[in-house]
């Protein structure tokens, strides 16, 4: 236990004393970033254009909205929304008045919704004109919510015979944007966001302005994702998910420019706005970006603008990594996590690594990074014990933040394990601190007592050309417990039939992992389920093959 001092033995600073809070981002960048532009995709379907100084007045509109309907402070406003200015706006309009952004996943089960929307105790629902069905089938059961307020004009309010629906833009042009934002206590809660685990209800990461801050300062570090007034960024991950990677916080704070993608985010749609809005770098899940290197290649289309893309939410494969670079986009492997804010470590060299070789680098930049000032991480095995840190041991990954959760929203019982949370991730850790993911412990694939890296088995298939993803899962097996069973999704365009691609992995795995690790079968499917952010799932997968049998 380190040593307490108390207040009363110490000289303290005399520095001035003010509150980190999220308002305070948005202001910023309105003085000193006021005419930098935020470009979104409308779910109106046409291109919208304003600066930060619009963006600062239309916060301030919706604060002011939500005074007016007498929203108390702490009160969760929830979202269903796409990446957008309005989006923006409700983020900072919310938390800035000291009530709580509650951003919802429009891609979970009905259920799911309305369980997070009567947990979270929702007393305002802003959504996209899209989620309009949505919402009607959840409506008649969150009675929390006042106010449902379609994120439109009036022009485009979509009809409705069940939900009492107010337009945002009708709303919003009541109000004058003169209000000052309030000052309050820095931990007081800012925003809200469930995590869907693979049992039991999804459970809320509540953050507060000060962890907001925090994470937004590390995340814009240049060893980090590098986020400066330089770049124009578009993030693709979803603004629904762990508040797009904190990238609509440390914008405002770096003065970046934004390209929001709005609902369209299929590969030829983002490589037009890529284009169009000539984009420098973006950020999402590995899924997304299948789609559209798939499109950059097929089409030929050579980018002008975009040099830099964060991958991460899962396992980046080290064929995409390399896919990326030969388009001339480098890729930068970030992990994390919704109880981490999300972003934990970045893949980012160190001085000495220049004096390596380039495969070396490549091996490096491929892990998922080490951690940042403010994260702390270490392995421990079964009983608890610290394992060494020397890329061999692997063992459960556990993390301490200042932007790390110490409890879930309305949960009692406390997650942490001597005040380290459990991520549930396996890794190993590099005496340079350099993390690498092998698995979720949920995933682990134990073959006679020993674990296989279920990742790294799909790298190395998902480098293959004729493989467009692969997934591998645990089979039970008489003699060794589980053994590994690779299911495929061919490429577009894939000439080998089933058997002679089956063969062409089978040599390429044996060249790159132990003979042991070999999957004992390898499918092919049409596609691999996945989850509401995008991953790919793997329960759902293991369940689709619960009655697999292994070849004679
Ligand atoms: P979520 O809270 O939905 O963002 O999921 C967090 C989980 O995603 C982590 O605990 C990891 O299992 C996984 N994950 C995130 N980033 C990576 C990465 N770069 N490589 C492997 N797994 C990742």
């Amino acid at each position: 236990m380190a040593k307490i001092i108390e207040n009363s033995a110490l000289l303290m600073g005399q520095m001035m004393s003010q509150p980190l809070l999220i308002s305070g981002l948005l202001v910023h960048a309105a003085r000193h970033h006021a005419d930098t532009e935020i470009v979104s995709r409308r779910t109106e379907g046409d291109i919208h254009r304003y600066t930060y100084a619009d963006c600062h007045t239309r916060a301030k509109q919706v604060a002011q909205m939500l005074d007016r309907l007498q929203i108390a402070p702490s009160a969760r406003i929830g979202t269903f929304a796409w990446n957008g200015y309005r989006h923006l706006e409700i983020y900072y309009g919310s938390s800035g008045s000291a009530r709580v952004c509650h951003t919802i996943n429009p891609r979970l089960f009905v259920e799911q919704l309305r369980y997070i929307v009567n947990h979270a105790q929702d007393q305002v629902v802003f959504f996209d004109t899209t989620f309009m069905p949505l919402i009607e089938s959840i409506q008649a059961q969150c009675p929390t919510v006042k106010y449902w307020i379609c994120m439109t004009d009036a022009d485009h309010m979509p009809h409705s015979n069940t939900v009492n629906i107010h337009c945002y833009e009708t709303l919003l042009a009541q109000e004058s944007g003169d209000y000052e934002w309030p000052t309050f206590d820095e931990r007081a809660a800012s925003s809200l966001c469930y995590t869907s685990g693979t049992t039991g209800n999804p459970k809320g990461a509540l953050y507060s302005h000060r962890s907001t801050i925090l994470h937004s300062y590390a995340v814009a570090l240049p060893d980090s994702l590098g986020i400066t007034a330089r770049e124009s960024i578009m993030p693709v991950v979803p603004m629904f998910h762990v508040n797009a990677w904190g990238i609509p916080y440390a914008c405002p704070l770096a003065g970046a420019r934004i390209v929001f993608p709005g609902p369209k985010l299929d590969g030829a749609s983002l490589c037009e706005l890529i284009e169009q809005e000539s984009v420098t770098m973006s950020a999402g899940v590995p899924t997304i970006w299948a789609g559209l290197i798939q499109h950059v290649i097929a089409q030929k289309i050579k980018f002008t603008t975009f040099k830099r893309t964060v991958i991460g939410g899962s396992a980046c494969p080290p064929a995409m990594i390399q896919a990326f670079e030969k388009e001339g986009v480098q890729v930068i492997h970030a992990w994390g996590m919704t109880e981490l804010s999300p972003v934990g470590s970045v893949a980012q060299l160190k001085q000495k690594d220049y004096s390596k070789s380039k495969t070396e680098q490549d091996q490096i930049l491929a892990k998922q990074g080490r951690p940042m000032f403010g994260v702390d991480i270490k392995i421990v095995d079964e009983k608890g014990l610290a394992l060494p840190h020397d890329s061999v041991a692997f063992g459960d990954l556990l993390a301490k933040s200042f932007w790390a959760i110490d409890s879930y929203f309305g949960v009692t019982d406390s997650p942490l394990v001597d005040g380290w949370f459990p991520t549930g991730d396996v890794a190993t850790i590099d005496s340079d601190s350099h993390i690498q993911i092998t698995d979720r412990s949920k995933d682990v694939i134990k073959s006679g007592g020993e674990w296989i890296s279920s990742i790294e088995l799909e790298n190395v298939a998902s480098a293959h050309p004729e493989v467009a993803m692969a997934a591998c899962i645990a089979i039970a097996h008489p003699k060794w417990d589980e053994r590994p069973l690779l299911v495929v999704v061919k490429r577009e365009g894939a000439t080998s039939d089933d058997a002679t691609l089956k063969a062409k992995l089978l040599d390429m795995l044996t060249e790159k992992v132990a003979k042991w690790w070999l999957p004992d079968d390898i499918v092919f499917v049409k596609q691999i389920p996945l989850t509401a952010t995008g991953k790919m799932a793997k329960l759902k997968l293991r369940e689709e093959f619960s009655s697999y049998t292994w070849p004679a």
